[in-house]
C-alpha cells in the first residue's frame, strides 16, 4: 500500500483533463503572463532597491489589494491585522505565512533585502494571509491557495503599473523569470507524476495550474471570490474552460501511410518515428535522452508490445502510451489534448495484448 496521496488524490482532480491543459500551455494556446502585451518597456534598472518591508506594505501592497477587492469589506481591516517576522532557520528556508488559526492574526516569515522579487514575494505571502482570513481560517486545497497567491502577486503588478512604470517593469521581469520554473521543472515534474499516476505529491506540483489559473481568472470576479471559498476553492479554477483549448492544437505532423498495422521493419521505424516526433511536439522530457537511450528504450517497449501508437481521423499521429510489465501506465503523450481517449484506447491494448 502506498503511504503518500498523490496530487490528483489530494485535490480530487481527474489527471488527463490537466495534461490536455498542459498541452495546450506548450502549444501557446494559454498565456502565462497577462502583461505581455502592454507595451511596458523592458527594466534597465536591474539593481533597484526598495524601501523597507512596512514601508513597501503600506506604499504597494495594501493599496493594490484594496483596489482589486473594492466593496469587500473586511479587507482594510484584515491587510492591517496582518504581522512580519524575519526568517529564523538556515539561508535555505522559503518565505512562508503562519495561520494559528480562529482569533489570531497570520504572520509573513520571510527576510528582506529590498529588491524587487521581495516585494512580489511578500505579495504572494500577503495573498496566504488575506486568503486565510477571508475563509476564516478553514481549511483550502494547495493549489487554490496557491492560485490566490498568484492573483495577489498579479493584483499587485497590475497597481504599480499605473503608479511606477520602472518598478512594474523589475517585477514583472521576476515574474517572467519565476515563469521559467514554475511553467518550466515543476511543471515538468507534475506531468510525470499524472502521468505515472502513482507518484506521491510534492509541494511544488502545485504551481503550475495554480499560475495557469491566476493568469486566467485575473481581473474576472473569480479572482477575488476564490479568496472567501475554503474547501471549496477549486471550483473557482477554470479547469473546463482551459482544458477545451487543447482541441485548437494544430497537428502538423506528416499522415502516417495506410499500410501500418502490418510487421514490417518499415512500419516498426515508423512507429518510432512517430514517437521521437509526438515527443518533440510535446516537449516531452523523453525527446531530450541520447538518440541511443531512446532507440533502446522505445525498440524494448515494441518488441514487448508494451506501446501503443494513437493515430487519428485524419491517419496523423496524435499521441503514444508506454507500460512496464504489470500493466501500469509509465508514458503517455498526447501533445494535442485528448488524453483522456488515448490513455482509453492504451488500456484496450493493454488488456488485448494480456489476453493475446
Ligand atoms: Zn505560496
Amino acid at each position: 500500500m502506498r503511504a503518500e496521496p498523490t496530487w490528483t488524490e489530494i485535490h480530487s482532480l481527474d489527471a488527463f483533463p490537466l495534461l490536455d491543459i498542459f498541452a495546450a500551455y506548450q502549444a501557446g494556446l494559454i498565456v502565462d503572463d497577462p502583461f505581455e502585451d502592454t507595451g511596458q518597456p523592458l527594466s534597465n534598472d536591474t539593481g533597484q532597491r526598495l524601501p523597507t518591508l512596512h514601508e513597501c506594505y503600506t506604499r504597494y501592497i495594501c493599496p493594490s489589494l484594496m483596489a482589486a477587492f473594492g466593496q469587500m469589506g473586511s479587507v482594510v481591516n484584515d491587510l492591517q491585522q496582518i504581522r512580519f517576522k524575519p526568517l529564523e532557520d538556515g539561508p535555505d528556508a522559503k518565505a512562508h505565512t503562519i495561520d494559528a488559526g480562529d482569533g489570531t492574526a497570520p504572520t509573513i516569515a520571510m527576510n528582506w533585502q529590498g529588491r524587487p522579487a521581495d516585494l512580489l514575494c511578500l505579495a504572494h505571502e500577503t495573498g496566504h494571509a488575506l486568503q486565510s482570513l477571508l475563509s476564516d481560517h478553514g481549511p483550502m486545497p494547495p493549489t487554490a491557495r496557491e492560485t490566490c497567491a498568484f492573483l495577489a502577486e498579479l493584483m499587485v503588478l497590475d497597481h504599480v503599473r499605473i503608479i511606477d512604470p520602472t518598478l512594474f517593469a523589475n517585477l514583472h521581469d521576476v515574474w517572467v523569470e519565476e515563469n521559467l520554473i514554475y511553467l518550466g521543472s515543476d511543471l515538468d515534474s507534475l506531468s510525470a507524476a499524472l502521468q505515472n499516476q502513482t507518484t506521491p505529491s510534492q509541494y511544488r506540483h502545485n504551481y503550475p495550474l495554480a499560475r495557469l489559473a491566476a493568469v486566467a481568472m485575473f481581473q474576472s470576479a473569480e479572482a477575488t471570490a476564490i479568496f472567501t471559498s475554503g474547501v471549496d476553492g477549486l471550483g473557482h479554477l477554470p479547469l473546463d474552460a482551459l482544458a477545451d483549448k487543447a482541441g485548437k492544437i494544430d497537428n502538423t505532423l506528416p499522415a502516417m501511410p495506410t499500410s501500418l498495422g502490418g510487421q514490417s521493419v518499415h512500419d516498426a521505424y515508423r512507429v518510432l518515428g512517430a514517437t521521437v516526433l509526438l515527443d518533440v511536439q510535446a516537449w516531452s522530457g523523453t525527446a531530450a535522452q541520447p538518440i541511443d537511450q531512446y532507440y533502446a528504450d522505445m525498440l524494448a517497449h515494441t518488441s514487448d508490445r508494451t506501446a501503443s501508437l494513437s493515430i487519428g481521423p485524419d491517419r496523423k499521429p496524435i499521441g503514444y502510451t508506454a507500460w512496464d510489465r504489470s500493466g501500469q501506465l509509465t508514458r503517455l503523450v498526447a501533445p494535442f489534448g485528448n488524453h483522456a481517449r488515448i490513455a482509453t484506447s492504451a488500456k484496450r491494448h493493454m488488456t488485448a495484448e494480456q489476453a493475446a
